[in-house]
């Protein structure tokens, strides 16, 4: 099997040597041993302190989409009004899915390329719509781009919106992800992207009033989030867990905590921007707008004029180098650098920046 040297695809990342090692071990024995139920409660216990969260964290075996839909489905009954906040990719992207479970889906849409600033025309739709439920997605992932959070929390909080749902699954552990500052009910959070982690687990902050309505839906399903309230005290999960899994991701954000998380996140956006520069210096244009806010974890840029994608591509790889393509309306015109987690590492862009720089001036 081929593998390149040189790996900034976004996610899943080039995997920690400590979650490498955490699969390594036979825990061998059952789900239900005392010993699991230690780990998984070490594991809530890290999170915990990465998300700065009083808030419970269930911790589910399934990649980021796993907990995209077991929150949807956990907390929304067909007829339901979501509000989606749709600035890419993903955030469109849930707007379908909250419509595939039944609920009645309003969006406030920008372009792929922008990020939430203004938030008149989100207070507006609350005002009309009365929404159960806001969704938002914190990093867009093909559009390389970070929507502020903070601000919709507050407008939730003053307009008395039950739940504010966060796709943060390409940010947490690249940048400050604060459910309960922030108000966020349930914020979403996988393993393959800034933690470094094999793509197996998934997990989600929920706040008490998540839990509640969480109480009130009782749906049943294999990625139903009620089983993991009461999961450790009553030695129950609801199918059995695989403890690499769980030791993966728990090693991922513990080598995180012991980095120290300001250390980490100045540590993403310096190489974020030393990225961005290097890619402007050597002529190539960044996708998103420029009153947009990248992200610190991932940088879009379109591909040069009259190279195809595939050759494009092609050409990178025959010099070990492999990036991301995009989704949407920006496939075929954007590639990605998956600057996060252990590949948030200046010695490797400024890698990938020398091959980049080579392919644009052998054009
Ligand atoms: C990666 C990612 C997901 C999860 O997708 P998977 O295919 O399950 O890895 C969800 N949301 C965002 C923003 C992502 O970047």
């Amino acid at each position: 099997m081929k593998t390149y040297p040189i790996p900034m695809v976004p996610g899943p990342v080039k995997v920690h040597p400590a979650v490498l090692k955490a699969y390594k071990v036979d825990y061998g024995s059952a789900d239900l041993e005392a010993e699991y139920l230690e780990l998984y409660a070490q594991a809530e216990k890290n999170l915990k302190s990465l998300l700065e969260t009083q808030y419970s964290v269930a911790i589910l075996q399934g990649e980021g989409m796993m907990a995209l839909w077991g929150a949807l489905k956990s907390c929304l009954r067909p007829g339901d009004r979501v509000l989606s906040v749709a600035t890419g990719v993903y955030g469109y992207g849930i707007a379908d899915m909250a419509a595939a479970v039944g609920a009645e889906v309003r969006k406030v849409g920008l372009g792929h390329n922008e990020t939430l600033s203004d938030l008149a025309a989100c207070e507006k739709a609350v005002a009309e719509f009365k929404p159960k439920m806001i969704t938002a997605v914190h990093c867009e992932t093909p559009s390389g781009t970070l929507n502020p959070i903070e601000g919709l929390g507050r407008l939730k909080k003053a307009m008395s919106v039950p739940l504010l749902y966060v796709d943060a699954v390409s940010s947490v552990g690249g940048t400050s992800v604060r459910p309960d500052a922030w108000d966020i009910d349930l914020c979403l959070g996988g393993s393959q992207k800034c933690l470094s982690a094999l793509p197996d687990t998934c997990f989600v902050a929920v706040s008490p009033k998540a839990w509640e309505v969480i109480e009130e839906i009782d749906y049943v399903g294999y990625d139903a989030l009620k089983p993991f309230r009461t999961a450790l005290e009553k030695h129950a999960f609801p199918y059995t867990p695989a403890w690499q899994a769980t030791a993966g991701l728990n090693a991922g954000v513990q080598a995180v905590l012991e980095e120290g998380l300001e250390i980490c996140y100045r540590r993403h956006d310096a190489v974020a921007a030393y990225c961005r520069k290097r890619l402007e210096e050597t002529g190539y244009t960044l996708f998103p707008a420029p009153d947009a806010v990248p992200s610190p974890t991932v940088t879009a840029v379109h591909i040069p004029e009259g190279i195809p994608w595939a050759e494009f591509d092609a050409r990178l790889r025959r010099h070990g180098l492999v990036v991301g393509g995009s989704y949407g309306p920006m496939a075929g015109k954007v590639f990605r650098l998956g600057h996060m987690g252990t590949q948030a590492d200046r010695n490797l862009v400024d890698q990938a920046l020398d091959i980049l720089e080579r392919t644009l001036s052998d054009r």
